[in-house]
């Protein structure tokens, strides 16, 4: 058995920010807790590899909810070694002709921006984006901290309030058509928001309108890690320790252990057991449901439990991002037009219309690898990579494989680059490495067909059916066995918000001490009906 014990109180299956969570929440509140990762190290997508003497961060990049996530507080995680940087300008869509358009967290900012372009929209935009703005911190952060309310519920209680009156409606439309409420005339404004509220592979046709004010207000308030996405992970793993959890890295779990429909404990790769009084599985669920835990032991809690699972949707799209370390930054050419240009934490590349962004979008759902459309997210941390070119691409290349073709891709987005910054035309390439969604799918196990969020947002798949309306509170209809991954509300990206939710149900469930306090956000919200 190791070093291991032969039972804990919690077994929590992947130490990506969503189980490190768990895992701290937990163990201060009196658990005995073992986090188990397949991985040398814990992260999960927060990953930061050293190349070459250049350091990258491969996956997650831009913390977009540092300022608000309580993790970051209750666990005091700044003493635990994660500071991070808040860029002054967000993000720019930078043109062909050498001009950009930058944004701000500030919205009158952001105003001032916009105003070279386009007068009228300028003063729209404060208009819209008070409205926006006040959308996501009333109702759509507290939800993220706190359980999904099931949607009928949801729909009743949302129209009690003018703000939740909002999301309902726009949880009927599409971004397109949100954004098309707003009534922008600038293309270029327009396909900024677009741009930010799509480029982690959210469906601009498909629905949860709603999350278009998210991800846009969001991304204008992002943060970068300092020294690094994973001094996050590696601080949350600090306090996990500190408070008494063992950490087992390295070891793949193989089942998770059943006596009828209730799960006892979890069997590693190497034919270890350990008892567990209580499962928290992070990962996504036809893992958790079909692989670890079997279908017979499934049908015995449930008679749809393994029907649900096999309709999971995988992602339409996924992410290549390019790293390069660089003789020199690029500097682009719109940044005598803005200097802010050259400061953006997203500077966005490539398109100027919401039609060709919509084109863009379906051409990679159709398999074909955009190089003329991208972004370059961070480069405001002196020792992370120089440069780095994210955009979505498809897992499935139609035209080949990506084996096949990465280099000549890496060279084309290159040449992209260059004009916009045609200082990269003299400078000298030290090192580049292209992590394409193959990279993706085969680093983190439950990034099925590279599905950075565990699996498609569709309506189908969110809010209360995350992962599907009798899991996304976190317990399931297997006794003891709990979900927390991005595969269950509120889904993807660092939010931490599975593995701080899962802390609560599963501290109430066990009678363990809540030691930490809403926050005051949630509460307020719980007033208005708009939390669960
Ligand atoms: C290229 C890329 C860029 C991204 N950019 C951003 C960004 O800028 N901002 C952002 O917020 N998000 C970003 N994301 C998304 C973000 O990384 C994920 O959504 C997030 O990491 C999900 O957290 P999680 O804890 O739920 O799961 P994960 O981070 O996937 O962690 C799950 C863990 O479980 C482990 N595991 C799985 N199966 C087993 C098993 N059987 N036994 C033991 N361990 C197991 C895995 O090794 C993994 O460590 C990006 C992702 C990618 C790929």
């Amino acid at each position: 058995m190791g070093t291991l014990d032969s039972h804990y109180d919690v077994a929590i299956i992947g130490a990506g920010p969503n189980g490190l969570t768990a895992a701290c929440y937990l163990s201060r509140a009196g658990a005995k807790v073992l986090l188990v990762d397949r991985h040398h190290e814990c992260g999960g997508g927060l990953i930061t590899e050293e190349w070459s003497g250049f350091r990258f961060n491969t996956h997650a990049k831009l913390m977009m909810m540092m300022d608000v996530m309580p993790p970051y507080d209750d666990l005091e995680l700044e003493s635990w070694g994660c500071k991070y940087i808040r860029p002054d300008v967000a993000a720019a869509i930078v043109t062909r002709d050498g001009r950009a358009m930058c944004f701000y967290a500030d919205i009158e900012r952001t105003a001032k921006s916009i105003a070279r372009f386009n007068a009228e929209d300028a003063e729209a935009y404060v208009e819209v984006m008070t409205d926006w703005y006040t959308i996501v911190n009333e109702a759509i952060i507290p939800a993220t901290y706190s359980l999904p309310l099931p949607l009928l519920d949801m729909a009743v209680s949302y129209e009690q309030s003018e703000v939740g009156s909002v999301v309902n409606e726009m949880a009927e439309e599409s971004f397109v058509e949100t954004l098309d409420a707003a009534g922008f005339e600038s293309e270029l404004l327009k396909t900024a928001i677009l741009y930010l509220g799509t480029m982690y592979g959210m469906d601009p046709e498909g629905g949860l309108g709603f999350l278009l004010p998210l991800f846009y207000n969001r991304l204008l308030h992002s943060a970068v890690v300092r020294n690094g996405s994973h001094q996050l992970a590696a601080s949350l793993a600090r306090f996990a320790n500190r408070n008494g959890t063992t950490i087992e890295r390295a070891a793949e779990i193989q089942a998770i252990l059943t006596d009828g429909p209730k799960a006892v404990g979890i069997r590693f790769a190497d034919g270890r057991e350990v008892r567990a009084d209580t499962v928290i599985s992070t990962a996504d669920p036809q893992m958790t449901f079909l692989d670890l835990v079997g279908e017979e032991a499934c049908n015995q809690a449930s008679s749809h439990l393994v029907a649900q699972t096999r309709s999971w949707e995988w992602e339409s799209t996924s992410l290549c991002n390019v790293h390069y370390a660089l003789s020199e930054r690029p500097r682009l050419s719109a940044a005598g037009y803005d200097p802010d240009a050259d400061r953006a934490l997203v500077k966005i590349m490539g398109v100027e219309t919401v039609d060709g962004l919509l084109a863009h979008i379906e051409a990679t759902k159709a398999g074909r690898f955009d190089t003329k459309v991208g972004a370059a997210p961070v480069d405001i941390e002196p020792q992370t990579a120089v440069a780095c070119w994210e955009s979505l691409a498809p897992f499935d290349l139609s035209d080949g494989s990506w084996d096949a073709r990465r280099e000549a891709l890496a060279g084309e987005i290159l040449d992209t680059w260059t004009e916009y910054a045609p200082n990269l035309a003299d400078a000298t390439v030290i090192r580049h490495y292209v992590n394409d969604p193959t990279y993706i799918a085969a680093k983190l196990p439950n990034m099925v067909r590279g599905s950075i969020k565990h699996g498609a947002y569709v309506p189908t798949q969110m809010l209360s059916n995350r992962p599907n309306a009798d899991c996304s509170a976190y317990r399931t209809p297997i006794e003891n066995l709990y979900v927390a991954g991005a595969s269950v509300w509120p889904g993807g990206m660092v939010l931490l918000g599975g593995g701080y939710n899962v802390a609560g149900v599963v501290a109430d469930d066990l009678g363990l001490d809540r030691w930490w306090t809403e926050p005051e956000f949630v509460t307020e919200a719980r007033k208005k009906g708009l939390v669960g």
